[in-house]
């Protein structure tokens, strides 16, 4: 390639056009692009592309949080005013499609700020799965003013087009988010980045403005070569170019040394009053408090803070969160344990105390929920390792396992087959709680039941939950409709019902219908 370039770089239109001549004399008749184009009778029409979908949108607020609430735990505030702003924004977006836009709208964007790993990613990210509107996560030190060196900003708009399948409408509404936004502020001058920050706010401000990015970049050779090809040989235009008015940009950082800021100027306004008023803003309260002029102190250009109206902060998180972040999140890491074990035909069971005390470890980390990885990662290293190649099919986490895995390890290896049963058992009855936590309804297994399972499970090899559910599938239909004839809510499971799990519903059931006739 090298030394067919005489001089210097030809000027870009003589770069295309040497480019066209290229493809030309290459491949216009090569037999690959002949026959598609004959098969296909006709060049296609750019509107052979696939139709874009309409778009709908019809939740309220409070369904997007419940929804978030499945899955980020603690951040209320921060899910309350995100639900607000997204329903805002995406209702907006329906009506412009309608036809109905509101000229004087202004685009709900949003700032976030808060420490690292307390789940603003997953906020968002939750949510742009609930709306199942593409999504894409850029940070923002990767970007140079030029857009030569690192990334440019531009770029985002184009992997929303690539996350939208090519769909240009799509990514039109999609959500763009920048971590790391606090590293370009300008007075930032730890970083260095005083001047080139200033531009990448500029060229973001165009972004959340409204601008035309085309989405073939220029810098792109090989996605300039396939829009060529696509033209040349298939008479397929390339899409075009993508219009950010309706993207919502969403950007994120810790913005450490913004609540010193926050602070002078909360005490500045103070002087004279009494200094409890003092104390009350010296507290963590005071992020939640942040204002334009804060962030513009901070070093954000005016116009570019203007065009983020929505602010939200998420709270650091402690032990306690941590916990429930294990114990309830849709997304905890323990599932990806239990699934983990489980293709090996090994169960897990952690208990609360083991929880407890990852949480805890993991809040000493200060990396949020991240921590919950770096902690679960070190305490199961050797787990993973050893037990896939041993007898032992199940284990309990316990505190004691979680501060002495390797120890606990060891005994477990040595005493698995006793220790195998009173397991079993546990599960069994974690079983029971499940159920009465996923169905309302309280079932108890009998001392006897629970050791028929237990031995069932041993000798079959069976991960006794699956057993259990295979057992009881149909308990959660028979139970409700007895709870419903009789009002009774709590259910003894003996030998019998093990034995014969269909026949003692059915029976139950009957005998129910007849209390209920009597
Ligand atoms: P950041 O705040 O740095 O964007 P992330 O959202 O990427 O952090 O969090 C990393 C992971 O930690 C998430 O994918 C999620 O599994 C978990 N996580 C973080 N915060 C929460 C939370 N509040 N609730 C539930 N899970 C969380």
């Amino acid at each position: 390639m090298r030394n067919t370039i005489s001089s210097g770089p030809p000027s870009p239109e003589e770069f295309q056009r040497q480019l066209q001549e290229f493809m030309r004399q290459h491949f216009q008749n090569a037999p690959g692009a002949a026959s598609r184009t004959e098969m296909s009778g006709a060049p296609e029409s750019p509107e052979a592309e696939p139709e874009p979908k309409d778009f709908s949108f019809d939740k309220t607020p409070r369904e997007v949080k419940a929804y978030l609430d499945r899955f980020v735990i603690k951040q209320e505030e921060a899910k309350k005013v995100l639900s607000v702003a997204l329903c805002d924004h995406y209702h907006h977006v329906r009506l412009a499609m309608e036809g109905k836009d509101q000229p004087n709208y202004a685009k709900q964007n949003v700032i976030l700020v808060g420490p690292t790993g307390v789940g603003k990613t997953y906020l968002i990210r939750s949510a742009a799965d609930l709306i199942g509107v593409p999504f894409v996560k850029g940070d923002a030190t990767k970007f140079s003013e030029t857009g030569y060196v690192g990334g440019d900003v531009e770029d985002l708009v184009r992997e929303l087009l690539r996350r939208a399948d090519g769909d240009v409408e799509r990514a039109q509404y999609g959500i763009i988010y920048i971590d790391e936004i606090d590293k370009i502020a300008a007075a930032n001058t730890n970083s260095g980045r005083d001047v080139s920050g200033r531009g990448v706010q500029t060229n973001l401000l165009k972004l959340m403005e409204e601008t035309e990015v085309p989405a073939r970049s220029p810098q792109d050779i090989a996605g300039q070569i396939q829009a060529m090809m696509d033209l040349n040989q298939r008479g397929k235009k390339s899409p075009g170019n993508i219009n950010t008015k309706h993207i919502l940009f969403i950007v994120s950082g810790a913005f450490g040394g913004l609540e010193k800021l926050i602070r002078k100027r909360l005490r500045d306004a103070t002087i004279g009053f009494a200094a409890t008023l003092q104390q009350q803003v010296a507290e963590e309260t005071a992020l939640e408090q942040v204002q334009t002029r804060d962030f513009i102190e901070f070093g954000f250009e005016p116009e570019f803070i203007g065009r983020l109206p929505v602010r939200v902060v998420c709270q650091q998180l402690n032990a306690e969160d941590l916990f429930l972040i294990l114990k309830s999140s849709e997304g905890s890491i323990i599932r990806q344990y239990e699934q983990t074990f489980a293709a090996y035909g090994i169960e897990v069971l952690f208990r609360d105390d083991g929880l407890k005390r990852i949480a805890e470890l993991a809040a000493e980390e200060q990396t949020g929920a991240r921590g919950l990885m770096t902690i679960c990662e070190r305490i199961f290293r050797n787990f993973k390792f050893e037990l896939p190649s041993t007898k032992v099919k199940r284990f309990v986490v316990t505190r004691e396992l979680v501060d002495r895995p390797d120890a606990d390890l060891e005994k477990l290896l040595a005493e698995h087959e006793s220790e195998e049963r009173a397991v079993v058992r546990q599960l069994v009855h974690d079983f029971a709680e499940r159920f009465r936590e996923n169905h309302g309804i309280t079932i108890r297994f009998t001392d006897a039941a629970a050791d028929l399972l237990v031995q069932m499970a041993v000798e079959q090899g069976t991960p006794v939950r699956d057993l259990c559910a295979a057992k009881f599938k149909d308990f959660q239909f028979g139970l409700k409709l007895i709870a419903q004839n009789t009002g009774q809510k709590e259910f003894a499971i003996g030998r019998d019902a093990v034995e014969a799990p269909d026949k003692v519903l059915s029976d139950w059931v009957v005998k129910s219908y007849r209390k209920e006739g009597a």
